[in-house]
């Protein structure tokens, strides 16, 4: 089943040619979720070829522009094409009034519902529950109220054995009852234990988003294990003390939170505009924790069970 990660944006502050702002559309299970919405981000899911229409829920993780800045022209793109079914978005209680001011500025009635969640980005808590996922915030320490978002995958049903299903002549009814966690007993009367008959699923899977924010230990236990961690890394070490003062993170210090979270993968991102190469910024996290990667924009990553 998919779990991926496609990055649409992975720098800080400022578009660039090659490098948008924050964005990133993760898909589990063939349904979409945007996290943050920088400039750009409409080219970007078209250069993807996604289907917009495809995309109910959007997380926005705090109003600095870089994370925001594609959504009122994405939210118009939508009602331009057509879209009918809901959208919900979730982010600072603040971006409602944004949004409801430019809509009105330029008498735009929307043809669908866009369904506007508060969130208090200080909390850890379920925001989203779907059958195949719950999303949660995450707090950030940043000069802005922040969240990042964890997406956790459900735990699937138990898998019937190829043999057993080969070997029998089983009903739609009789695959239900079998993953709901039933032995099955056939015409004969014979039982066949659930245990026998079934392998368990595989292990659940996790994501967390984390930007933007300064060097934060009580993100830790909040992530712990997760199969891949995003945590931006906006400078290399040399400006640890901007990065301080900004709110930030090196990304040695993100590294740090990936070894002490004790994740299995980490993906750095939002670079300073300064960095032209990134090597620095990769080796300065590697001597902390092997398992980095750098985000780049159109980059997609598989989040696999570690
Ligand atoms: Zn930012
Ligand atoms: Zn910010």
């Amino acid at each position: 089943m998919t779990f991926s990660v496609s990055i649409l944006g992975s720098g800080a502050a400022i578009p660039l040619i090659h490098r948008n702002p924050s964005a990133q559309l993760i898909n589990v299970h063939e349904k979409l979720f945007l996290f943050d919405c920088g400039e750009g981000t409409q080219v970007q899911l078209r250069k993807n070829r996604v289907r917009l229409r495809k995309i109910n829920h959007i997380f926005i993780s705090h109003l600095h522009g870089d994370h925001y800045f594609g959504l009122i022209g994405l939210i118009t793109s939508l009602h331009l094409l057509g879209r009918e079914s809901d959208l919900h978005l979730f982010a600072h209680p603040s971006l409602e009034k944004i949004i409801k001011l430019h809509l009105e500025s330029s008498q735009t009635i929307l043809k669908y519902s866009l369904i506007f969640h508060a969130i208090d980005p200080g909390l850890h808590e379920v925001i989203l529950e779907t059958s195949a996922v719950t999303v949660s915030t995450l707090p950030m320490n940043h000069n802005f109220p922040t969240c990042g978002f964890l997406i956790r995958e459900k735990q699937g049903k138990p898998n019937i054995r190829k043999d057993f299903v080969a070997g029998h002549d089983l009903s739609k009814d009789d695959f239900r009852m079998i993953k709901a966690g039933n032995d099955f007993i056939d015409a004969d009367g014979h039982v066949y234990r659930h245990a026998d008959i079934t392998s368990p699923p595989a292990a659940a899977r996790a994501y967390a988003y984390c930007t933007d924010t300064a060097y934060y230990e009580p993100l830790v236990p909040l992530i712990h294990g997760v199969d891949l961690l995003y945590h931006e890394a906006t400078f290399m070490d040399d400006k640890e003390k901007d990065a301080q003062a900004k709110f930030h993170s090196t990304a040695r210090q993100a590294a740090m939170i990936a070894k002490k979270a004790e994740v299995k993968k980490l993906m750095l991102g939002h670079y300073s505009a300064r960095y032209k190469n990134l090597d620095g910024l990769l080796s300065e996290a590697k001597d902390v924790f092997t398992e980095t990667i750098l985000a780049d924009d159109g980059l997609v990553v598989e989040v696999l069970n570690g």
